[in-house]
């Protein structure tokens, strides 16, 4: 009988096959061992590196530490004290699982590790060179495990030739200390580079701290809190306002359940939290950490565990959103943060935190003081009846310089040049009215003189029907008539120029088709399309006082930097830029 090719790898093999997938350059090592510190409980971490980490890549802890025979243990493959049964792989709560980073790095390296469990008196040291265990004795040491790890990847030359240089060896472990900094606050961390402390994280309380030490503390001050809870996860941390974006994602750090990973999910969660208040290519910057039951969380779909995979991703992404929108809007970001940087609206307060009143409520729904009241009934035959003033433009530093093309407003800011699209800008004003005269209930209506039958098709019908007690908040005097009509009786006053019969008809139609499957976004979509149907439209002149009067109620809204359908209201040229371009 022949002799069988197939050969069972010998373990040491196996270990530097494994290698190749989970130790990659110096900081892949750091990496695993840092994690396995923290596995251990530690509260004191130190990390020493010499020469990028080629010559010397040394993790010291005062995490549990292991007996001797752990500690043998621990240098074979697959041995884990992590996992005991394999469902525990469906939800794993520790860093580490796989029980392959010990043996895979001492099998590239010349490994020492030196440990000791608190409650024994004499510690373990085991040297092992290329897989190899050369050493095993007890020997006195702290408590805690410390690990040297030097001549990496001396016996797989092909790993060795593609290690970039020291600086840049080193700038990768700079950076995952960082990391470890945001994920695991209360710990403290102590960095040194051939000798000299590179990175210090005393143990904290809060996030705040390490990212004040990355960040600068004034700018740390300047973060917006994200904190948020639900039954499925909960979500902390600190998002930047607009000031402190960058011209790249390199400042976005994502954790789950303490773990740090990319994730697509949350960097579209964040970029639409942000909508058009980043101007194009600015990034904001973003420590937030995930947590959620390990069950939900699959960690095992990369080697080195940078990519997570969640079993209910929908809802986490809403949670999510939730969450920042939650904590832009708290801070005011839209009017307030977003303003003073871009130095165009003035600033308008919020006034609490937003309350979902369950009718026609948008997702960021701003809680804001009540109008004054109207105080010119009739309108000036002049102004454009959708724009009567409803409010004194106080504070405003703005005014109207010209129309261009009918369709944009060219205006004089403070800090320099603004075009508005009137269009974009009417609306964000009206749909920002009538959720304000839902919320308080107070609608703006103009009776008809006489009223209006409305005859629709069945299914625009229900969805009146559906929504009569929503429309009537907003300034519908509808009333069903027969058994297919409505009676119209009064319209909402940003109508009072508009066929009336032909715009319920409208907005039956655009909720009917909307997409939208829960009530709530259909009565969303019915206020952004009342918004569209009457606000003011491109090609429409507009006099100065009209003008004035978008600007003034544009500048008091929450959000005036989008139109319900997130897209810009306003561009503008600074005045700096302005002297640039002309070399002044
Ligand atoms: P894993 O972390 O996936 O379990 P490792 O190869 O990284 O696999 O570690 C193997 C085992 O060695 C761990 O399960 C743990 O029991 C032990 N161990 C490793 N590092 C430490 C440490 N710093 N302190 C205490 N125990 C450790
Ligand atoms: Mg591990």
């Amino acid at each position: 009988m022949p002799e069988p090719t197939i050969k069972i790898l010998e373990d040491s093999l196996a270990s530097k096959i494994a290698a190749g997938e989970v130790v990659e350059r110096p900081a892949s090592v750091i990496k695993e061992l840092v994690e396995n510190s923290i596995d251990a409980g530690a509260r004191n971490i130190v990390i020493e590196i010499e020469e990028g980490g080629q010559r010397l890549l040394r993790v010291r802890d005062d995490g549990g530490g292991m007996s001797y025979q752990d500690a043998i243990l621990a240098l074979q493959r697959h041995a884990t004290s992590k996992l005991r049964a394999a469902e525990d792989l469906f939800s794993i709560a520790t860093l580490g699982f796989r029980g392959e980073a010990l043996p895979s790095i001492a099998s590239v390296s010349h490994f020492e590790m030196l440990t000791r469990l608190a409650s024994e008196e004499t510690g373990t040291r085991i040297v092992v060179h290329g897989g190899n265990i050369t050493e095993a004795e007890e020997t006195g040491a702290p408590p805690g495990t410390t690990i040297s790890v030097s001549g990496l990847f001396f016996n797989t030359p092909a790993r060795l030739k593609f290690l970039k240089s020291q600086t840049t060896e080193f700038a990768h472990i700079a950076e995952l200390i960082n990391r470890f900094s945001f994920s695991h606050c209360h710990l403290s961390l102590l960095l040194t580079h051939n000798g000299r402390e590179v990175l210090r994280r005393p143990a904290a309380a809060s996030l705040r701290e390490p990212i004040a030490q990355a960040l600068g503390r004034e700018n740390a001050d300047k973060m917006i809190e994200v904190a948020f809870d639900s039954p499925l996860l909960r979500v902390g941390g600190f998002i930047s306002p607009v000031e402190l974006s960058r011209a790249t994602r390199s400042q976005q750090y994502f954790f789950v359940n303490g773990r740090a990973i990319r994730s697509r999910m949350m960097s579209h969660a964040l970029e639409e939290a942000y909508h058009t208040l980043m101007p194009l290519h600015r990034y904001p910057v973003a420590v937030m950490l995930l947590n959620l039951e390990p069950s939900l969380v699959d960690v095992n779909v990369h080697p080195t565990k940078a990519e997570v995979r969640f079993s209910r991703e929908g809802e986490v992404y809403s949670a999510l959103r939730r969450a920042l929108e939650q904590a832009l809007t708290n801070a005011g970001l839209d009017s307030a943060s977003a303003a003073a940087s871009a130095g165009v609206f003035s600033a308008a307060p919020l006034a609490a935190a937003p309350e979902q009143s369950g009718l026609l409520v948008a997702p960021h729904a701003p809680a804001r003081p009540a109008a004054p009241p109207q105080t010119d009934t009739p309108a000036t035959p002049a102004i454009h009846p959708a724009l009567r003033p409803t409010a004194a433009g106080a504070g405003v530093h703005f005014r109207p310089l010209a129309q261009l093309r009918s369709t944009y407003i060219l205006a004089e800011g403070d800090s320099g040049l603004l075009v508005v699209d009137q269009h974009r800008a009417h609306e964000r004003v009206l749909y920002e009215k009538f959720m304000q005269g839902l919320e308080d209930g107070s609608p703006q209506a103009q009776p008809l003189l006489t009223p209006a039958t409305v005859q629709l098709a069945p299914r625009e019908h229900s969805v009146l029907q559906e929504n009569l007690e929503a429309l009537r908040k907003l300034g519908f005097d509808l009333e069903e008539f027969g058994a297919d009509c409505f009676l119209l009786r009064a319209v909402p006053i940003a109508f009072i120029k508009k066929d009336p019969v032909r715009l319920l008809s409208e907005i039956a139609e655009d909720i009917a088709a909307a997409p939208a499957t829960n009530i709530q976004s259909r009565r969303e979509q019915a206020l952004i399309t009342m918004s569209c149907k009457a606000a003011v439209k491109a090609g429409d002149a507009l006099g100065k006082e009209e003008m004035e009067q978008l600007l003034a109620d544009l500048s008091a809204a929450s959000r005036p930097y989008t139109c319900p359908h997130g897209r810009p209201t306003v561009m503008t040229i600074s005045n700096f830029e302005l002297d640039r371009k002309f070399h002044r």
